[in-house]
């Protein structure tokens, strides 16, 4: 049975005021401190065949494991095949080389327009204001990312400003990484006080998994910034699974639907974790019971390391027309294909 969110419960979330404030501050960077990274304590805290250590330690020295406390806690112990431990776990099927999986499936690199500016579609322009996640997620295309060369130094925002202030076809800002919610709040206040400013924009939009790996991360500080805006607030978030909604993370997106932020979720069509009629329903009308529209199923970016992680094209346009089947059609995600030089995500038929 799905855990009911946040406005059902009773209690929490806790209520403002400067002590709070600074106590959920602390909650979430200790939450980012305090993260897995040996291999060999994922493996103990989750009762896991020792086994799978020496591969695992060979996959996290190409793209280091980071689990986060609460996501980890989500794991079912004992399963080497639970499909939240499938998104993290380093994996000897990432040393393979398999042709069509390359270090930038997506043409990231060729499409920055200055140093963390990205200016792919109209309209549109997304900054990566860090390098840093909460969690590392085995299938990402940024695994190869070189993001200490390509990032702007934080605070060193006025290139990008001068860049979106002359181009008044832009409207929206993205704000993305690497997850731009593990930059302080100060930071992202003043980076979003500088935007309002420009008087073409109208959204301000936020893409993160922090929300549901690091529910602590929504507080006070984050919602004082973000609902102070001028600009429409946008967030949208990461959820793959609907074990990932687990009650911390279904009051976080609850605050942020209660302050006025749209809430769209994208997933990843993963082999192993959501590729299932079942699990892409329990999805879609879980979030929707936190406020939160499915946005997009991507299909995998074909990213070196990640091979093993995808449903092939035929398999994932089947299990949409199977979802339309079940759902209403507000909850059918748009399959979509991030293409090089394509002027938007490319629909899957
Ligand atoms: C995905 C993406 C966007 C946003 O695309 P939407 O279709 O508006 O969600 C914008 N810029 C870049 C570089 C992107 O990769
Ligand atoms: S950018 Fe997103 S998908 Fe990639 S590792 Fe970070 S949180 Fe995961």
């Amino acid at each position: 049975m799905p855990v009911p969110c946040a406005r059902n419960e009773t209690g929490d979330p806790s209520p403002p005021g400067k002590g709070a404030m600074i106590t959920r501050t602390a909650d979430w960077k200790n939450a980012l401190a305090t993260a897995v990274r040996d291999p060999a304590d994922l493996i103990e805290t989750l009762n896991l065949p020792a086994t799978l250590l020496e591969p695992t330690r060979s996959a996290a020295a190409q793209f280091p494991l980071r689990v986060p406390p609460d996501y980890l806690s989500a794991i079912a112990e004992g399963n080497p095949h639970d499909p939240l431990l499938r998104q993290v776990l380093p994996s000897e099927a990432e040393l393979q080389t398999v042709p069509g999986f390359e270090v930038d499936p997506v043409g990231d690199r060729a499409a920055a327009v200055l140093p963390g500016v990205l200016h792919k579609y109209r309209g549109r322009v997304l900054l990566t204001v860090t390098g840093a996640c909460a969690v590392h997620c085995r299938y990402c295309f940024r695994r190869h990312f070189p993001y200490t060369t390509e990032n702007p130094r934080s605070g060193d925002w006025e290139p990008a400003l001068r860049y979106i202030a002359a181009d008044t076809s832009i409207r929206e800002v993205i704000l993305s990484g690497g997850d731009p919610l593990t930059v302080d709040d100060p930071i992202l206040a003043e980076l979003s006080g500088r935007l309002d400013t420009i008087g073409h924009l109208r959204r301000l939009r936020i893409h993160s998994r922090m929300p549901t790996v690091v529910p602590e991360r929504v507080g006070d500080p984050l919602l004082a910034w973000l609902t102070a805006s001028r600009l429409s607030p946008v967030m949208v978030v990461h959820v793959n699974h609907p074990a990932e909604l687990q009650p911390a993370a279904r009051r976080a997106l609850e605050e942020l639907r209660g302050a006025g932020i749209w809430l769209f979720n994208q997933a990843v069509l993963l082999r192993g974790v959501n590729d299932s009629l079942d699990t892409l329903t329990a999805l879609s009308e879980q979030l929707i019971d936190c406020g939160v529209v499915p946005y997009y199923l991507h299909l995998l970016d074909r990213v070196a390391g990640a091979a093993h992680f995808e449903v092939d094209e035929t398999s994932a346009t089947a299990l949409i027309g199977r979802l339309r089947e079940v759902l209403p059609g507000y909850l059918v995600p748009r399959l979509v294909r991030e293409r090089h030089g394509a002027p938007y995500k490319l629909p899957v038929q």
